[in-house]
């Protein structure tokens, strides 16, 4: 069997979602790349089911390599941003503040310095049919020199160059947006981060570990 290491990151991070409530039933999928292959969760797979088995193996071209399942619905979006970044891994999930989020602003303001963990103000991509080509040109625009984007009306997407970072990446992102939705409830006027202060919390992240 081919990737058997990443097609078991991939059955972590699906399990990890649904633990974290990040996902509802079959929402959501993972995939990681490497070189010309994207080793991709299934669609319409029951989490508490999904072994190493189930995972596809699929081309550049969404052609199968290995596997009896079909591959993610969201393929074509898993593609495109692997297409137009130098990314290895993808996390797409339906977690409830990131979606609420999502239905009611264009971008996050940044409020929070975290905003300094995705490269700036996340942007929302424009709602299309899930699955669509027209979701996956959005989402491909909206990541543009950021790590995570909000799909509006549904949910959300991480991205790293590993499979720990894009899913590192998706605790911090429902954080932001649950705190949002938070100073948004207030409605009081909201102090936000300069882009200069910002690029400093950018500069000094690179050097927070022990
Ligand atoms: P799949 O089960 O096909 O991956 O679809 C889930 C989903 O979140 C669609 O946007
Ligand atoms: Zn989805």
């Amino acid at each position: 069997m081919l990737y058997l290491h990443e097609r078991q990151a991939v059955v972590d991070a699906c399990k990890f979602l649904q633990e974290k409530h990040l996902v509802v039933g079959t929402a959501g999928n993972v995939s990681i790349r490497r070189d010309d292959d994207i080793i991709i969760s299934p669609s319409a797979v029951e989490y508490s089911h999904m072994s190493v088995t189930d995972i596809v193996v699929v081309d550049m071209s969404g052609n199968i390599v290995e596997g009896k399942l079909k591959p993610s619905s969201e393929l074509p979006f898993h593609i495109s941003i692997y297409e137009s970044t130098n990314y290895q891994a993808i996390v797409h999930t339906h977690a409830p503040a990131s979606t609420a989020l999502s239905v009611v602003v264009d971008e996050i303001p940044i409020t929070h310095y975290y905003a300094a963990l995705f490269g700036g103000a996340i942007r929302v991509a424009p709602y299309a049919l899930y699955g669509s080509d027209e979701l996956a040109v959005h989402i491909a625009k909206a990541l543009e020199g950021r790590t995570a984007a909000l799909l509006a009306n549904h949910g959300a997407v991480t991205v790293g160059l590993d499979i720990k970072g894009a899913i590192g990446l998706v605790e911090y992102l429902e954080y932001l947006c649950d705190v949002e939705l938070k100073v948004l409830a207030t409605g009081r006027p909201a102090k936000v981060i300069s882009p200069a202060e910002l690029d400093k919390v950018i500069a000094k992240l690179d050097t927070y570990r022990q």
